[in-house]
């Protein structure tokens, strides 16, 4: 495979090539304060086939830290729009995100290299255009820990810091995060055509992304309405994975949806700890739209709205038919998932009042979602077994009994065997999340110059299935400290 250096990447920027009004062209502000790598991630550079002894050198936090370009970058804002907490804001933007071009591998895709946090744009409107430390990491450790579960997300290469002045609640110091992603097109990247009646333009950009990530619809005669079918697919699928690894994302405006379907905008998104249905991770959302159990509805009132700026391309009727498939599919995708989680192979109807029923009861207990998943691995199913280490989670153990015996009933109808459920159920629930309080530890680390932290989670979370020697504390629930991290948008 080709190795790249800095000044070797190749690049095809197809977005810099659309109209220019989908974008405005202008290059990073570097920090005020000398950059420094942080962390860098050699999984993501393989997209890139980008060599992984570049990162030590000092152009390196240059390149990614936004103070210098090299040949083929074409750095531009991409401009959209976006329906925030249920209002359209007509005019949003990459107000601190600049994409420095696509980088092209040897397989033939193009990855878009996005810097997060890399100053002003005439999209900023009261922003500064800066992201902190705290939330670059975040950004960073969470979406290569989605990746490491399976989950569709935009990936991430490198943090860079500096002592740059960051003003938030306090003073703090500002990073860039370096996103990648085959492209990072929004449900709002099409409204803000539609609503500015600018319906030849969103043409082109459903034909720009059908050729570039639906090629197989280019040649189909009602490709927009098969287009949109396929985004409703794929984010019904996303979105039914987000519930059972029990993550909330936390503000699923229609400007933080990918039109690929996958992850986006990492901002102040949770790992559920103790089982709450109505978890809110967003500190700033008051009346929990954006709840852990809201999601899949938020999902279709998005596509709803992607649909309504999809009118002038294609049939309503087959828009409407395609967002009356998203509940199905969400639904039916969720419950294979679940029907994993717990080890069950055949499909039952009484599957799904099992499933909700230990649901409830970990709920009413205050159950570890991630742990007591991985533990149920270990069920016994046998006559006699009581399944110590699984009781334990519950107050009222009588409960769980009650709930173990369907449960071995269940799995002698379908002649589960123990070792074999083990070895499936661990492939599907991880031991190790990005609860809160992990990343809280690393950031505090960070903000001491201790960035050693970091890159042990980003290799953990890369992993999230195995069980690794000596990490056996990355798995435990938060300690008192870590159970309410108040997390916000101001990042
Ligand atoms: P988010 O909620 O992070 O998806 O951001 C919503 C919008 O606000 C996007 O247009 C962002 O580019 C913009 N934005 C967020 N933070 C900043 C900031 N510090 N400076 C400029 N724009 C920002
Ligand atoms: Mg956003």
């Amino acid at each position: 495979m080709t190795k790249h250096s800095l000044e070797t990447l190749s690049f095809d920027n197809t977005y810099a090539r659309l109209p220019e009004s989908f974008y405005a062209k202008l290059s990073p502000t570097p920090f005020s304060e000398p950059p420094h790598l942080v962390s860098f991630n050699p999984s993501a550079a393989e997209l890139i086939d980008l060599d992984p002894e570049q990162a030590k050198r000092p152009e390196f936090a240059g390149v990614f830290g936004g103070s210098m370009l090299v040949p083929g970058m074409e750095p531009l804002a991409m401009l959209y729009s976006g329906h925030q907490f249920g209002v359209y804001v007509p005019q949003l933007g990459d107000g601190r995100a600049i994409l420095l071009g696509e980088a092209r591998n040897e397989r033939g895709e193009r990855w878009d290299l996005q810097l997060k946090g890399a100053g002003l744009t005439p999209f900023s409107r009261d922003g500064d255009g800066r992201a902190v430390l705290r939330s670059t990491i975040r950004e960073y450790l969470c979406s290569e820990a989605m990746h490491g579960l399976g989950i569709p997300t935009t990936r991430a290469l490198c943090i860079v810091g500096s002592e740059h002045k960051v003003f938030r609640e306090q003073v703090e110091t500002g990073a860039i995060v370096l996103r990648m992603a085959p492209s990072h097109v929004r449900f709002g990247s099409f409204e803000i055509l539609y609503y500015r009646k600018q319906y030849e333009q969103l043409k082109v950009l459903a034909d720009y992304v059908i050729a570039h990530h639906y090629p197989h619809l280019v040649e189909t005669a009602d490709k927009y309405a098969r287009f949109f079918h396929e985004v409703v697919e794929r984010t019904a699928k996303l979105i039914s994975q987000w519930q059972a690894v029990g993550w909330a994302h936390g503000v699923m405006n229609t400007d933080n949806m990918s039109i690929l379907g996958i992850t986006l905008d990492y901002g102040p998104f949770g790992f559920i700890d103790d089982y709450d249905p109505g978890f809110i991770c967003n500190h700033s959302d008051h009346n929990g739209r954006y709840a852990f159990n809201q999601q899949p509805y938020i999902g279709l009132w998005n596509l709803s709205c992607l649909a309504q700026a999809l009118l002038p391309l294609a049939q309503k009727e087959e828009l409407k038919a395609a967002l009356d498939r998203y509940t199905p599919l969400c639904e039916g995708r969720y419950m294979e998932l679940m029907r994993a989680k717990f080890g069950l192979i055949e499909t039952k109807e009484e599957d799904a009042s099992l499933i909700q029923d230990l649901l409830a009861l970990m709920h009413l207990h205050h159950v570890d979602y991630t742990n007591f998943f991985r533990t149920l691995g270990l069920f016994q199913a046998g006559p006699e077994s009581q399944n110590e280490p699984l009781r334990d989670f519950f107050l009222d153990r009588g409960a769980f009994d009650q709930w173990a015996r369907r449960y071995k009933d269940r799995l002698h109808e379908e002649g589960s065997r123990d070792e074999d459920r083990m070895v499936h159920m661990n492939r599907v629930n991880p031991k190790y999340v990005l609860r809160n309080y992990l990343a809280q530890t690393a950031i505090e680390k960070a903000q001491k110059k201790d960035f050693s932290e970091i890159d042990r989670l980003l290799i953990l979370l890369q992993n999230p299935y195995s069980d690794q020697p000596g990490m056996d504390a990355y798995a435990s629930p938060p300690p008192n400290w870590g159970k309410h991290l108040a997390v916000s948008c101001s990042s």
